[in-house]
């Protein structure tokens, strides 16, 4: 490891000791979901990846209600549209 290498890895650190506490972490330390309550654990734990690697923890019981609402908003509309 180069002086330049020790240089650049000391400022990392510094970065990251100097984010408020708890940024980034907040919903990594959930262990609840924010709308209903429901365990973000088990059976109920949805993990998602995006295009950035970042991984997002999805609520089982609130994303099936999503997809209800939408599906059902499609039915309106394809009711809607053939009357
Ligand atoms: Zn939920």
């Amino acid at each position: 490891m180069t002086e330049a290498d020790r240089a650049a890895e000391r400022r990392r650190e510094q970065r990251a000791a100097e984010l408020p506490p708890g940024m980034g972490k907040i919903n990594a330390s959930k262990d609840v979901c924010d709308k209903g309550g429901h365990p973000l654990s088990g059976a109920n734990l949805i993990l998602v990846t995006d295009k950035d690697g970042g991984v997002h923890r999805l609520c089982r019981e609130c994303h099936r209600d999503q997809v209800r609402r939408a599906s059902s908003l499609r039915r309106e509309l394809a009711r809607a549209a053939s009357a």
